[in-house]
């Protein structure tokens, strides 16, 4: 089998990617150990002593996935090692690490002196959570309200296997302590499943990759107890139906399904080993071995074919829709969640898997394109936090998780996309080289003496590739190079080796070949890429733009404010808000193809922008300029338009939309929407006094306590003599209550602002109260006081003309 190239043997030398990686490593070392093992020692019986836990998904007060990060952590943690050159940095890292995994190994040693009939458990939260998902009854008071148990367990395991995995040449005493941990927890995991009477029950919550994690510690240590333990976890039935090519996954949440397939695969990579097979499978068992391949394989394609977005990346709410729809999903349902980025990074290791079974090109290129799509495209470069979803339609931003109050499964995933850049890079097979990713790096090949070095322009895709020595006193072994073309290459993409074109050399299986490549080499790589138009598969006029490997996102250049608002969902999570005034179309004078043809044939390509590149769309009506999709951080964006001819119905009913939301921005003086106890607020000279803010369906808020008031300062200069509109916006759930405001310090004008139950009001209670207002001076100051009582919440302060 085809083997991925080991992460330690590649050098990044891409500054970009290099500043990705940073980012995260400085964040894994902004984290404790301690604080994570807070609830562990809670369970163990073990004094935590003055440390208090991480908040968000590790909280244990209300609904949580305590633990979970912690996994993610300690992986992330054994993959930055092997990637880290500076010794200072390195040390600290394996300190987490130690602290990390010491911490476990005492979690659980203790948990068996006072639990020996369940020894070997190590979690965050008490086994009765486990009960919960096997359908046993338990009383409220007793619950540990633990959404997905296994899902949590899942990670930790899967951290520890990956510290032996990774780590056992470098650091072995760890690493193996790692293991020795990961096994006691998989016998206490068998000993569990075996006295189920019924084990289908807790198949049907969320449980990450626990088959996967199982069949890898059953490889290990050929236990077969892991083996029987993986096997539980194996939902056979849906791996039939996939295996039959069916298309059932509408409804499905896609992040718990992902992981099982791969589990699935694994069960199927291990046993291609025959002497494995005979020893541990029945006939019947080998027989069927088959068949969990075929899953696999059947729904990448269906997921790929048929449910996935430009980027690389799926779903809609975390869940596949129907076939086909990303149209429908991402602008009649809400876009601000479409493609969670856990999906990505699971595609990933399953896409990973099955190009090593199969040497089949296509899933390199998939994987090209979702790791700068999706995964580079999931970091904020200035702050290092990263995205849960990636809106697609026009007019959201990107979303970052806050570091130390949220950690959101897709920020567990991230820290170990983060820390695994050159992994996939390269693969081989005895003296094959596939070279997958084309970023600047170097790696070394030990067994054949080898340094093979890729510099170059990923601007406009052109390397070079130069081979020489390891240890210039020995003999090197040539090596067979596997290029790949990717898909997006143009026709007139060429090769060079040694001065000499290698055009027809291309290989059935879209590699370029290269025999007996030696020190002393060169390889010259200039791929062409074109910039194309890609339509959904449910509406051929919603475009979104590829430009070579980069999907493009469209920002619009008109003075349009941005607001990086969201609003909570899920349990802490946070989705962007569409802003109703940013275009989401493309008007073009010209009919559908003959647009098209004008964009393949004249858009401009800017190679000296701040970004990679900026491409401008020639004539059409909007204003927008096209970067990278992954480069987009600050600012709103589309990646999906719907492309529109100019005068047409559709444009008409469009633009009045956009007409009416443009006139209210247009006749706002001033507002405030963001009650942030920070820079927005701020911005208006907030005072304040027994105040505080919060956030309600998707709005922040300010209120007084009893007695309290707040107040801000809004600059009307040139303004002030206007008729103008005070506006609030208030929420029926706080009727009977009342404030009582004062323009400019005057409290003859006082006016009280109360809350009535009869205003007519959206449908999550929200309704705007109105005042006239004729302010004379160039500030307007608003003072708001409570009386004897709590205040209403105001959720925005808009000032406009009338
Ligand atoms: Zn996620």
């Amino acid at each position: 089998m085809i083997q991925p190239v080991r992460m330690n043997n590649i050098k990044i030398l891409d500054n970009e990617i290099l500043h990705f990686q940073k980012n995260t490593i400085s964040y894994l070392l902004s984290l404790e150990p301690k604080k994570f093992l807070y609830e562990f020692d809670k369970i163990s019986g073990i004094d935590p002593g003055d440390v208090t836990g991480y908040a968000g998904w590790e909280r244990s007060d209300k609904v949580n996935f305590r633990g979970h990060f912690f996994g993610h952590y300690v992986l992330a943690l054994s993959q930055a090692i092997l990637m880290v050159d500076d010794k200072v940095v390195r040390e600290k890292l394996v300190s987490k690490l130690e602290d990390s995994v010491n911490g476990l190994y005492d979690a659980q040693t203790n948990y068996a002196k006072l639990h020996p009939e369940s020894a070997g458990y190590v979690s965050a939260f008490k086994e009765i959570a486990l009960d919960e998902v096997e359908g046993k009854n338990i009383a409220d008071e007793d619950k540990e309200n633990v959404l997905v148990p296994w899902y949590d367990l899942h990670k930790i395991l899967a951290g520890l296997l990956a510290t032996y995995t990774n780590l056992k040449e470098q650091l072995p005493e760890i690493s193996s302590k790692a293991l020795t941990i990961a096994k006691r927890f998989g016998e206490y995991v068998y000993n569990r499943l075996i006295q189920l009477t019924y084990s289908d029950y807790m198949l049907k919550i969320e449980y990450g990759g626990m088959n996967d994690a199982l069949y890898q510690l059953f490889e290990i240590t050929l236990n077969a107890h892991f083996l029987t333990a993986a096997e539980y976890f194996d939902e056979v039935t849906l791996f039939e139906s996939l295996a039959e090519n069916k298309d059932i996954l509408s409804g499905k949440h896609a992040n718990t399904t992902i992981p099982k397939l791969i589990g699935a695969l694994h069960r199927y990579v291990i046993f291609t080993d025959q002497e494995l097979q005979n020893k541990f499978l029945d006939t019947k068992q080998q027989t069927k071995l088959m068949m969990y391949y075929q899953a696999a394989k059947n729904f990448w394609d269906i997921v790929v074919n048929n449910h996935t977005y430009i980027n690389g990346d799926n779903s809609q709410e975390e869940h596949f829709r129907e076939p086909s729809a990303l149209y429908h999903d991402a602008e009649e349902l809400d876009g601000g969640q479409t493609c969670e980025t856990c999906n990505a990074y699971n595609m990933l290791k399953l896409t990973r898997l099955l190009f090593t079974i199969s040497g089949d090109k296509k899933y390199l290129d998939y994987y090209e394109k979702t790791y700068i799509n999706t995964i580079l495209a999931s970091q904020n470069p200035e702050t290092g936090m990263m995205t849960y979803f990636q809106p697609m339609a026009a007019g959201y931003t990107k979303v970052y998780n806050r570091p130390f109050t949220e950690f959101w499964c897709c920020t567990g995933t991230g820290i170990e996309n983060f820390t695994k850049l050159s992994d996939s890079c390269y693969f081989k097979k005895n003296d094959q080289l596939y070279v997958n990713l084309y970023f600047s790096n170097e790696l070394q090949i030990t067994e054949n003496n080898l340094v093979i070095k890729l510099r170059g322009n990923k601007q406009r895709n052109q390397f070079d590739l130069t081979v020489s020595k390891l240890d210039s006193h020995k003999p090197a072994n040539p090596i067979q190079l596997y290029l790949r073309k990717p898909n997006w290459a143009g026709s007139d993409s060429a090769l060079l080796h040694n001065g000499q074109k290698l055009e027809s050399s291309v290989n059935t299986d879209g590699f370029w070949q290269i025999s007996d490549l030696a020190p002393g080499d060169e390889v010259k790589i200039n791929f062409a890429m074109n910039l194309n138009v890609v339509n959904a598969p449910d509406n051929k006029k919603y475009v979104a733009l590829q430009y070579g490997p980069y999907v493009l996102a469209g920002r619009a250049n008109s003075k349009i404010e941005q607001q990086n608002l969201d609003h909570p969902g899920g349990v802490l999570v946070r989705m962007a808000i569409r802003d109703d005034t940013f275009p989401r179309t493309i008007t073009s004078e010209v009919d559908f193809s003959s647009w098209q043809r004008q964009v393949e044939n004249e858009a401009q390509i800017d190679f000296a922008s701040d970004n990679l590149i900026k491409v401008t769309l020639p004539h059409i009506a909007e204003d927008y300029d096209f970067i990278p999709y992954y480069q987009v951080y600050k600012s709103r964006y589309g990646v999906y338009f719907e492309w529109q001819k100019a005068g047409s119905r559709e444009a008409k009913r469009r633009r009045m939309k956009l007409e009416q939301a443009r006139v209210i921005k247009e006749n706002t003086i001033a507002d405030l929407i963001n009650f942030d106890n920070n820079n927005a607020e701020f911005t208006y000279q907030l005072v304040k006094d027994n105040s505080e803010v919060g956030d309600h369906w998707g709005h922040t808020y300010r209120m007084a306590h009893k007695n309290g008031s707040f107040g801000y300062i809004f600059d009307l200069q040139g303004k002030e003599d206007s008729n103008l509109e005070l506006s609030f916006l208030l929420n029926n759930e706080d009727a009977g209550k009342q404030l009582k405001f004062r323009v400019n310090d005057n409290p003859a004008d006082d006016k009280i602002l109360s809350v009535s139950s009869d205003e007519t009001v959206d449908e999550v209670g929200f309704y705007t109260k109105k005042f006239h207002i004729n302010p004379k001076e160039p500030q307007l100051k608003l003072d708001f006081l409570s009386d004897g009582q709590d205040s209403p919440r105001i959720f925005e302060i808009k000032i406009m003309r009338k």
